[in-house]
């Protein structure tokens, strides 16, 4: 352990040790400074109908902005919100602000999207959580049909007594749920039958190589299957060939979602992303 280092101890604090814990606190500091005074943003990445082509909603995604102005991604300030005992301020300013969202595309004359928000686990497992869901759903007039959570499959799995539980009061409100990055998180399928789920999202690591890697199209087409039989809508993440998409297109796929179609946006740039296509579409 350290102190048995006694005097040499100093060695075990190596520079990338030293960054490494730095940058976890100038995170977190930042992060408490966001959710006072709007220092998080959300993004919408399009979900497509494969069928038709048409939009078939959006998922929203975090952004928080550093001090230098630069916009994080979700991977690097998420852990440090659970650690920090943030992700339930975060969760529900999330939450909140993609029905606030919702109203203002309503109000410019959009059609009502469905938009996904991400929980992760500890936020999930808070009892809370579904009724401040309600609550956000409520204020701004929102069809609860509109709204569908998405949850990782390791997630449930860290405690599946109490994630069916969840789900079943966040479900009874109207809102959907889809269980994201399915196929990485060891879930018994004899589970998969007791969990209150509309939609599987097929981790990207298997889209990533559906091209080149025959395993990767075996268990994407097992997934496939698999939503088929349990009755949920099956979603491809991480899309960004053509070749990808005519695989999904092929195989029944439901949805997709990727760079293909469109990056994860700021609010004022999916609107136009929208309109023009649109207008292309008439
Ligand atoms: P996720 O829910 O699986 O979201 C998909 C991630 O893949 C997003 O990364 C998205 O930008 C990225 N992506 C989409 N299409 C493509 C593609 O074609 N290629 C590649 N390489 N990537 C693509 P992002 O935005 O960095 O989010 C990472 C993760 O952070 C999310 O994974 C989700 O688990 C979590 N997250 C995002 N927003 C929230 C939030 O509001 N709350 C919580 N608790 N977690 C969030
Ligand atoms: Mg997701
Ligand atoms: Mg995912
Ligand atoms: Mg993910």
């Amino acid at each position: 352990s350290a102190k048995r280092v006694g005097r040499n101890n100093f060695t075990i604090y190596s520079p990338g040790l030293d960054e490494h814990a730095n940058e976890f606190l100038r995170l977190e500091i930042r992060l408490k400074q966001a959710l006072q005074s709007n220092g998080l943003m959300l993004f919408y990445q399009p979900i497509m109908d494969v069928q038709s082509g048409h939009l078939a909603g959006v998922e929203a995604l975090v952004r928080l902005r550093d001090e230098n102005g630069q916009l994080r991604s979700p991977n690097d300030f998420i852990p440090i919100a659970e650690s920090a005992g943030l992700i339930n301020q975060l969760g529900e300013w999330v939450a909140a602000e993609a029905c606030r969202q919702h109203e203002r595309w309503r109000e410019a004359g959009l059609p009502p999207l469905s938009i996904s928000i991400n929980i992760s686990s500890s936020q999930f497992r808070q009892r809370t959580f579904a009724s401040h869901l309600a609550e956000a759903i409520d204020r701004y007039g929102i069809d609860p049909a509109c709204l569908q959570v998405e949850i990782t499959e390791s997630a449930v799995m860290d405690n599946l007594p109490a994630a069916i539980a969840a789900l079943n009061e966040i479900r009874s409100t109207g809102i959907r749920i889809a269980l994201d990055d399915f196929g990485t998180g060891y879930s018994s399928l004899n589970y998969l039958s007791s969990l209150p789920l509309d939609k599987l999202k097929i981790d990207q690591s298997f889209i990533k190589k559906i091209v080149s890697h025959r395993p990767s199209r075996s268990i994407t087409d097992a997934i496939l299957a698999l939503g088929r039989s349990l009755n949920l809508k099956v979603v491809g993440e991480g899309i960004e060939s053509e070749q990808a998409m005519d695989y999904l297109r092929e195989h029944g796929c439901d949805q997709a979602q990727g760079y293909l179609f469109s990056h994860p946006l700021p609010p004022k740039d999916f609107e136009a992303w929208y309109w023009n296509r649109a207008r292309q579409l008439h």
